[in-house]
């Protein structure tokens, strides 16, 4: 099999009402995603989403002709294209997904997956008050969801912990909660001030002490020393690196003890092949893996076949929050969203490669390029 040429459709999804992130300076007015498309020889075709490819015609060029199932050669020249231009991941899990199909098989069955569902957390992302997000949480252990992630968004840390109070007393033990200070990056243009060493290692021990699961993101990532410091002092484990860019980075912060919890995403930084390479780092230095998913279900997808393979943690980040950010709008480039089902676990659609189809004509009504 030869790969023979790539395709990119991009697509909008207008948010009304918008969406308002806790990271996001301004709210969300629209979606911008792409589906990029792998073609081969064969005639089989592989797709993934979940960001866009920028750099799709310097990758053509260089990956017409070669194997698919050659993931080493694919994953060094997604490298060399992201280390000049933006992140192409996309592309690369793409490829794997034809790679699955030709061989009939669910992408987390090839990477040798022996489970096909995985216990979720649903992971927030609207401003919300104490008093709301511990309803919402009541409403959703009632359909079964186990464990949540809340997001920190007050200049002041103590007005979110009180947030994570509210929701501790509501639930009692019944669910997990973990936390994102959402300090590891920045929007474009959004130069607001991030936590240093003092602030993370105060917020982390009020949080412990509402038995909070992990604190992810307290710091910028390129403070090596001051993460290594803080998980010295913090009595709950520490999560981070999920918009870290290279491998090399990414290696580097887990060899240094940064991180318990370390959380590339495959669409993001590295695709399926660099994931493989950060679990195993994460595993020979005692640590977990678990993938950051925060982008659309396509993104969400191509993670949950990754960690159904590789993840060394107790659940998988699903993004969830309506209805600001609901399975509809997170899929809607999906030919049906995927939902937790009611013992809180996620699967992904059975079928080879990453177990969909793009249904391009549905599609047609959002497409932009
Ligand atoms: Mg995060």
């Amino acid at each position: 099999m030869k790969i023979t040429a790539l395709e990119s459709r991009r697509y909008r999804l207008p948010l009304a009402p918008p969406f308002e992130a806790a990271w996001d300076p301004r709210p969300r007015q629209h979606l911008d995603e792409s589906i990029v498309t792998v073609h081969t020889d064969t005639g089989l075709r592989g797709h993934a989403g979940g960001a866009a490819a920028p750099d799709l015609g310097l990758l053509e060029t260089l990956l017409i002709g070669c194997d698919p199932v050659d993931s080493d050669r694919i994953f060094d020249i997604c490298q060399s294209v992201d280390f000049h231009g933006g992140r192409n991941w996309t592309v690369e899990v793409a490829v794997h997904d034809v790679v699955a199909k030709s061989l009939d098989q669910p992408l987390h069955e090839w990477l040798e997956g022996s489970r096909s569902s995985f216990p979720a957390y649903a992971s927030t992302g609207e401003r919300l008050g104490a008093e709301a997000r511990a309803e919402r949480t009541l409403q959703w252990r009632e359909q079964g969801i186990r464990a949540i992630k809340l997001r920190l968004f007050h200049r002041d840390w103590r007005e979110d912990v009180a947030i994570v109070e509210a929701v501790r007393q509501a639930v009692g033990d019944t669910v997990d909660i973990l936390v994102d200070a959402n300090h590891g990056w920045r929007m474009p243009g959004d130069r607001s001030p991030r936590w240093d060493l003092g602030t993370a290692a105060e917020c982390a021990r009020a949080l412990a002490d509402l038995d909070v699961f992990w604190l992810e993101e307290p710091l910028d990532p390129a403070l090596v020393d001051d993460y290594v410091r803080l998980r010295r002092v913090a009595t709950l484990p520490i999560a981070g690196g999920e918009m870290v860019r290279t491998l090399a980075e990414t290696q580097r912060l887990i060899g240094a003890g940064a991180f318990d919890v370390v959380q590339n995403d495959v669409v993001l930084a590295g695709g399926v092949a660099g994931t493989r390479r950060v679990a195993e780092s994460a595993k020979q230095s005692q640590i977990l893996w678990s993938p950051h998913t925060w982008s659309t279900g396509y993104g969400l997808l191509a993670n949950l076949h990754v960690a159904l393979a590789f993840s060394t943690a107790p659940f998988i980040e699903v993004p969830y929050d309506p209805p600001g950010w609901s399975p509809a709008r997170r899929d809607f480039m999906l030919p049906a969203p995927l939902e937790i089902a009611g013992d809180g676990t996620i699967s992904p659609p059975a079928g080879p490669g990453l177990g969909v189809e793009p249904d391009f004509d549905a599609l047609e009504r959002w497409r932009v390029g």
